[in-house]
């Protein structure tokens, strides 16, 4: 069997995101070409958000220029509105991804929007980019999915509704975000059928992160469930600066690592990787999270 498994490789955007060190647009854009080089086909470069309140993301117009072009490559930009879905747009992304929370507390605090207006901005986009004659991508993140820091547990109709809604406005990918990792394998596959169900012609991508130690066994339940796409951050960096205690990705080396020795093909090269995830702790300045990191792969290369 050789089932092929895409990775969103999302460390130049979530991970670096809500690293204390912000790095110079040399070093993220040499983090984007090494990934590349990787194998990566999807990077999530950049966010057009305002700087002011995410600083680690300034400049994304200047990365986005300075990416060589490449018609095999997908280079995502994240718009929380439609004044991001603009700057995405003019500064040449591939693919746009808008994002709505599936909870008030979070949406409020990280999107400075209630859901009501976050829903607004989704259709916003998803009517101006359908007037592009050749548009990007687009596709949609619903943060807090499986839980919100603020309001608690998240209901899987309220993720069910906005699924129906994206679907219903053009969105073809959607993806179920655990931003603050609350979620356990059951209550994935449980929502990952519930959204199939709600919206069975869109493509869902889930997107893990590791703060309570069940990204992976989420990625599998996941991937059980026939879902084919899955974000990851090179070092397992990332977290959100609006979500107290939230840590990062799953590690994009780990889950290719899962995925192929169980014979799912990532086209990614795993030696890439862990030298990309070595590389990134200079820039950051301290070491990343991530198993393959710090255990290598297995068999060793040399073995
Ligand atoms: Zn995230």
């Amino acid at each position: 069997m050789s089932l092929a498994i895409e990775i969103v490789e999302v460390g130049p955007r979530d991970g670096l995101q809500n690293e204390s060190a912000v790095l110079s647009a040399e070093d993220r854009v040499e983090f984007i070409t090494r990934l590349e080089a990787a194998g990566v086909r999807r990077v999530e470069a950049v966010s057009f958000v305002n700087p002011k309140r995410v600083p680690q993301m300034a400049g994304a117009e200047e990365i986005m220029a300075a990416l060589p072009t490449d018609l095999t490559r997908s280079r995502i930009g994240l718009a929380l509105n439609l004044r991001g879905w603009e700057r995405a747009v003019a500064a040449g992304c591939d693919e746009v991804n808008a994002v709505v929370s599936a909870s008030e507390g979070f949406g409020v605090r990280n999107q400075g929007a209630p859901v009501a207006a976050q829903l607004k901005a989704m259709r916003e986009i998803a009517e101006n980019n359908a007037g592009l004659p050749m548009g990007p991508k687009l596709s949609l993140t619903i943060s807090v999915a499986f839980g919100d820091p603020f309001d608690g547990e998240v209901p899987e109709r309220a993720v069910v509704e906005i699924v129906r809604r994206a679907a219903d406005a053009g969105y073809q990918e959607i993806a179920l975000g655990d931003t603050i990792g609350a979620a356990d394998p059951w209550t994935v596959r449980r929502r990952v059928e519930a959204c199939r169900e709600a919206a069975p012609h869109a493509r869902l991508r889930m997107h893990f992160h590791d703060t309570r130690k069940t990204g992976l066994a989420n990625a599998f339940a996941a991937v059980e469930a026939g879902v084919d796409v899955l974000d990851a951050s090179c070092g397992g960096i990332g977290g959100c600066p609006f979500a107290p205690r939230a840590t990062g990705n799953i590690a994009t080396e780990d889950l290719v690592y899962m995925l192929e020795r169980a014979g799912f093909s990532t086209g990614l090269d795993l030696d890439a990787l862990i030298r990309t995830a070595e590389w990134l702790e200079g820039p950051l300045g301290k070491p990343v999270p991530s198993g393959l990191r710090r255990a290598g792969r297995f068999p060793s290369a040399s073995a």
